[in-house]
């Protein structure tokens, strides 16, 4: 009997256990899921999330417990990463803010409380590339995407801005999938490439 995948949800702050109740109903199979908050865990992980919640606060823990270099190597072992809103900010190249420590999984450069002060909150249908019917997306306080390298696909727009986009095994969205009851933005990012990658 081979083991169950492992998905890793990075759990130093933010939106954690929504996470993981999406990853168990979006996997097909039996997936173990593990709470990340120490180095030593993300090597063992097939795929990892990385929530939402305040980026400021997230890269600095990631920075001192060590996790930030063990996330940065699973990418470009080219493995599957999901991350949302404060996680998008925190995998982008440029958070376009010092206080954010980024760890450039994804060639952009992103505005922070774009939507902020004008509206703190909303939702939206939105078209989402791969996936067929609209997919249904709550924003809080979130980031747009506002530069992206070549090599970046933009999987969504939202008023002609990029909310979701995916740069290799990362994909990343500027609004919280993990909210809805709605799992194939897990699926996309996470069991799509690892069912993919079983069957090569
Ligand atoms: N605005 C937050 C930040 O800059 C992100 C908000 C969220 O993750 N819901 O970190």
């Amino acid at each position: 009997m081979t083991a169950n995948r492992r998905i890793g949800v990075i759990a130093v702050q933010g939106n954690v256990s929504e996470h993981v109740a999406a990853a168990q109903r979006a996997a097909d199979e039996r997936v173990d899921t593990v709470r990340i908050r120490n180095a030593g865990v993300v090597p063992d992980c097939d795929a990892l999330i990385l929530p939402g919640g305040e980026s400021t606060t997230i890269s600095h823990l990631l920075e001192t417990e060590g996790i930030d270099e063990e996330i940065r190597a699973h990418a470009a072992a080219g493995k599957p990463i999901l991350a949302t809103c404060a996680g998008l900010i925190v995998a982008a190249a440029d958070a376009r803010d010092d206080r954010v420590e980024t760890l450039d999984l994804i060639d952009a450069a992103v505005d922070r409380n774009a939507f902020g002060r004008q509206v703190d909150s909303f939702e939206a249908g939105l078209d989402v590339t791969g996936l067929g019917d609209p997919f249904h997306a709550v924003f809080i306080r979130a980031p747009v995407v506002d530069e992206v390298g070549p090599d970046v696909e933009v999987l969504a727009t939202w008023d002609d801005r990029p909310v979701a986009v995916q740069d290799g095994p990362v994909v990343a969205t500027a609004f919280h999938p993990e909210l809805t009851n709605d799992d194939r933005l897990h699926r996309l990012a996470l069991f799509d490439p690892l069912r993919s990658e079983a069957e090569a």
